[in-house]
C-alpha cells in the first residue's frame, strides 16, 4: 500500500496546550502531572503516526485482530489496576469502573477481533447495472491513514478504547488526545496496547487540554473521532469542514424515559435510578427527563424517591459508595445553577439523597417535580445527578414531549406491552431506544452508537462504527473485453442506436421490446 498523502496542515495552528493533571475529584489532590505538548509536539506525533502507517496498514487484518486479542488478555490481567486508576481520576467507584469501563472495553476488543477480519475482507459487488455487467467489481476497504481521537472524561477508558480499537484493527494509526481531567486512564490504555505488541507510534497518547485537541484536528490527520460536548463538537466539525477531513461526533444528550402505567414500576424505579445516578449522573446516555403516564405518577414517584433516598453518596474510596463526586467543583456549580433556575420557576424537590460530609464537588442525587418546559433542566443537558419527573396524559403527549429537545442521543420506554414498546420506540427521535432498560445500548459492542439532531453525527461501535474507520474502494476489472466501450466517443447514428438498445433492453416495460433490441445491444457491446 502506498504512503498516503497527508491532508493540508492548517497554517493557523492553535496556541500551545497547558500542562494537565490527574486529580482525585473528591479531594482535589493532584497525583500525576503531564507536561504540556506544544503545537509542534502534536504535529510531530501526527508525522510519526503517518510514518508508522504503511507498516501497520500492510499487515493482514487477521494480524491486527490478533493484536486485539493480546490487548484483551493484557487488559483482563490488569483489570483491577485499570478500574482503580479510572476511579481515582474520574471519581466513580472502582466496582462501577470494572463493569462500565473495563468490561465494556474487553467486549469491544473481543467483538472487533472476531468481526473485523470477516467484514473487511474484499468482496465482489453484485452486478446489476449496465456498466457492472461488463465488469467484475471488487469492494476493498482501506484505512483512512492517521485518525485523531479526542475523548472526554466521563468514561475515560471505555470511550477511548471504543474509538481506538476499530480504528486500529481497520489499519489506521491513531493519535489519542484524552480529556485534560483524565489523562492517566488513556496513558494506561496506550501502555496496554504496547504490552500487547503494538508497534511504536501506531497508537500515541498525548495528554493535553482543549488547545491540544484543536491542534490535533489541524495537524494533518486524515479523520477525527470526537466525543464530548455539543459546543466543542461544533468547533471540531467546523475545523474539519475547513480542512475537508471526515469526522464523527458523539455529543451530549437529554434522553427521555417514558414510563407507562402498565410497567413494572418498582423495577423501572431501580433501573432509572441506576441509569440517572451512576457515574454521578455524568453519562451521555443517562435518562435526563422522565415522563410518567399520569395515573402511575404517584406510585412511580414513591418508588423512585425511595431508591434515591437510599443511595450511598461518598468518595469512591469509601466502601459501599454508589454515587461519587462530580468531576470538578465547577461542574457541580453549573448543575446548581440549573437546579436554582428550576426552583426559582416553581419546581419542587421530591427527593434528595443524603450528601456526604466533607469532600468537594458533591451534588446529592436530586429529583424535581412541578417543572415546566422553559426551565433549563428541560431544555439543556443536565450533566450530573439531577432529574425532573413529568406527568403525561397519554402516549401521544409522551412522544411529543420526549422529542421536544434539540438532542437525540438515546431514550427508553418502560411498559409490559412489547408491541407498545416497539411502537413508541419507532417514533422517538434518538440514535437508540431501550425498552425496559437504560444506558446499556452505548456499551454494547455490536450496536451502532450515536445520536441524531444536535447529539452528533456518524456512528461508533458495531459494524457501522467499523465502516467509519475505512474508505471503501471499488476496483473494476473486465469481464468482457471489447475494442471500444459502447459509451466512448464516436457519437452518431450507430451510437444512438446502441444507446437506445441498452436503455430499451434494461428498462422497457415490455419484455418483447427488450428482446427485440438484444441483437443491436450485443453488436454495440462488441464495439461494432
Ligand atoms: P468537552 O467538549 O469539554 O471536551 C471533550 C474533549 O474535547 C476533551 O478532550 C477536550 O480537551 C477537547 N477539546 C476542548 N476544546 C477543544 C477544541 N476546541 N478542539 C478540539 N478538542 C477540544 O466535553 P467533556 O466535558 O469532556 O465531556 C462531556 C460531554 O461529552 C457531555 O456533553 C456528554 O454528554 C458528552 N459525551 C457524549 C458521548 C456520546 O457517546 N455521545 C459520550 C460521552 C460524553
Amino acid at each position: 500500500m502506498a504512503t498516503l498523502m497527508p491532508p493540508r496542515v492548517s497554517q493557523e495552528l492553535p496556541a500551545p496546550a497547558r500542562p494537565v493533571e490527574s486529580r482525585d475529584p473528591a479531594t482535589g489532590e493532584v497525583w500525576k502531572r503531564y507536561d504540556a505538548p506544544s503545537t509542534l509536539d502534536v504535529v510531530r506525533a501526527v508525522e510519526r503516526a503517518r510514518e508508522a502507517h504503511p507498516g501497520w496498514a500492510n499487515r493482514p487484518v487477521a494480524e491486527r485482530a490478533a493484536m486485539l486479542t493480546r490487548f484483551r488478555r493484557a487488559l483482563y490481567e490488569r483489570r483491577h489496576e485499570v478500574a482503580s486508576v479510572v476511579s481515582r481520576e474520574n471519581g466513580k467507584p472502582a466496582s462501577e469502573a470494572l463493569m462500565s469501563e473495563v468490561f465494556v472495553a474487553l467486549e469491544y476488543a473481543q467483538y472487533y477481533a472476531g468481526f473485523a477480519p470477516k467484514r473487511l475482507r474484499p468482496h465482489v459487488a453484485p452486478t446489476r447495472t449496465m456498466g457492472t455487467m461488463l465488469k467484475k467489481v471488487t469492494i476493498e476497504y482501506h484505512p483512512h491513514g492517521v485518525v485523531g481521537v479526542i475523548a472526554p472524561w466521563n468514561y475515560p477508558f471505555q470511550l477511548a478504547a471504543g474509538a481506538v480499537i476499530p480504528a486500529l484493527v481497520a489499519g489506521n494509526t491513531v493519535v489519542l488526545k484524552p480529556s485534560e481531567f483524565t489523562p492517566t486512564s488513556a496513558v494506561l490504555l496506550g501502555e496496554l496496547f504496547a504490552q500487547a505488541g503494538l508497534p511504536a507510534d501506531v497508537l500515541q497518547v498525548i495528554p493535553g487540554d482543549g488547545a491540544a485537541g484543536a491542534a490535533l484536528v489541524q495537524a494533518g490527520v486524515n479523520r477525527v473521532h470526537f466525543t464530548g460536548s455539543v459546543a466543542t463538537g461544533r468547533k471540531v466539525a467546523a475545523a474539519c469542514g475547513a480542512l475537508l477531513i471526515p469526522c464523527s461526533l458523539e455529543l451530549g444528550g437529554s434522553d427521555a424515559a417514558i414510563i407507562f402505567a402498565d410497567a413494572d414500576l418498582e423495577r423501572a424505579a431501580r433501573g432509572l435510578s441506576w441509569g440517572r445516578f451512576s457515574n454521578a449522573g455524568q453519562t451521555c446516555v443517562a435518562p435526563k427527563r422522565i415522563f410518567i403516564e399520569q395515573r402511575a405518577f404517584d406510585a412511580f414517584a414513591a418508588h423512585f424517591a425511595r431508591e434515591v433516598q437510599t443511595l450511598t453518596v461518598a468518595a469512591a474510596s469509601v466502601p459501599g459508595a454508589e454515587v461519587g463526586p462530580m468531576i470538578r467543583p465547577a461542574a457541580a456549580t453549573m448543575l446548581e445553577a440549573q437546579f436554582a433556575d428550576a426552583i426559582a420557576g416553581g419546581a419542587k424537590v421530591l427527593a434528595r439523597a443524603k450528601a456526604p460530609s466533607g469532600g468537594e464537588g458533591f451534588f446529592p442525587p436530586t429529583v424535581l417535580v412541578n417543572v415546566t418546559p422553559e426551565m433549563r433542566v428541560m431544555r439543556e443537558e443536565t450533566f450530573g445527578p439531577l432529574v425532573p419527573l413529568v406527568p403525561v396524559a397519554d402516549e401521544a403527549e409522551a412522544i411529543m414531549l420526549a422529542n421536544r429537545t434539540e438532542f437525540g442521543l438515546s431514550a427508553s420506554v418502560w411498559t409490559r406491552d412489547a408491541e407498545r414498546g416497539r411502537r413508541v420506540a419507532s417514533q422517538l427521535e434518538a440514535g437508540s431506544v431501550a425498552v425496559n432498560d437504560a444506558v446499556l445500548t452505548a456499551g454494547m459492542s455490536n450496536l451502532p452508537h450515536g445520536g441524531v439532531k444536535a447529539s452528533g453525527m456518524g456512528r461508533s461501535h458495531g459494524e457501522l462504527g467499523l465502516m467509519e474507520c475505512v474508505e471503501p474502494r471499488a476496483v473494476l476489472t473486465d469481464r468482457v473485453v471489447s475494442p471500444r466501450q459502447p459509451w466512448w466517443f464516436r457519437y452518431g447514428a450507430q451510437y444512438d442506436a446502441t444507446a437506445d438498445a441498452f436503455l430499451t433492453a434494461l428498462h422497457a416495460p415490455s419484455w418483447l421490446a427488450r428482446v427485440k433490441v438484444l441483437g443491436t445491444m450485443i453488436r454495440g457491446l462488441r464495439g461494432g
